[in-house]
């Protein structure tokens, strides 16, 4: 996702609905044959036949990095374990952590030190904000955090590797070196995968 013109540190970027949300934390079934998972997926195929259309192709059209297995449901879980962001229902005494997938945020990629943050759900709307952490100019990548960012880079690299399979590369990953004289300079260049970018209407 790309911003299509100068967005202000502090600014909404994009407020939408989710297309699907999971609770976070997910109970071990003994009766289902597959455990947690295969719950999770029968739970997904009985929910995507009420989407629309639309909603369907957009969420199939996420990044899994999940194993396959080949059924619809199986395909849906792995979207949602890959793409799902928190989403707290405040108002919720008993399970107030869910993971919800998003058809414009959850295809942002991840920085180490992103430029924008989904953290502010409303539960009473049903919508997650995104907002700029940071001025961003037109042309910029607009890039969230898929981890803790206090912590260190090593942890930050681990959970990376184990949760979405790849090693980041940002510039706050790559090593700090000594400076060479000018011509012999590269500009380095993130090489984290990338899923789709698409220009940002910004409406507020
Ligand atoms: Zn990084």
């Amino acid at each position: 996702m790309v911003a299509d013109r100068l967005i202000k540190a502090g600014e909404t970027i994009i407020v939408e609905r989710p297309l699907a949300i999971h609770p976070a934390l997910i109970p071990e079934f003994s009766d289902h044959p597959q455990g947690r998972w295969g719950l999770l997926e029968d739970a997904y195929e009985a929910s995507f036949q009420c989407l629309g259309e639309r909603e369907q192709s957009l969420l199939l059209d996420l990044w899994n990095c999940k194993p396959l297995s080949g059924t619809l449901g199986n395909r849906l879980s792995g979207i949602a374990r890959t793409n799902g962001l928190q989403s707290v229902f405040t108002r919720s005494k008993h399970l107030p952590h869910y993971a919800g997938v998003y058809p414009n945020i959850s295809r942002c990629n991840h920085s180490c030190g992103p430029n924008a943050a989904a953290t502010r759900f409303d539960d009473e709307k049903m919508a997650m904000t995104l907002a700029a952490r940071r001025s961003i100019s037109p042309g910029e990548e607009i890039t969230i955090s898929y981890t803790e960012l206090d912590g260190p880079h090593a942890a930050r690299q681990d959970e990376l590797k184990t949760k979405y399979l790849f090693t980041c590369e940002c510039k706050h990953c790559k090593p700090t070196k000594p400076s060479r004289p000018k011509r012999l300079s590269n500009t380095l260049i993130g090489t984290f995968p990338t899923k789709l970018s698409l220009p940002v209407s910004v409406s507020t």
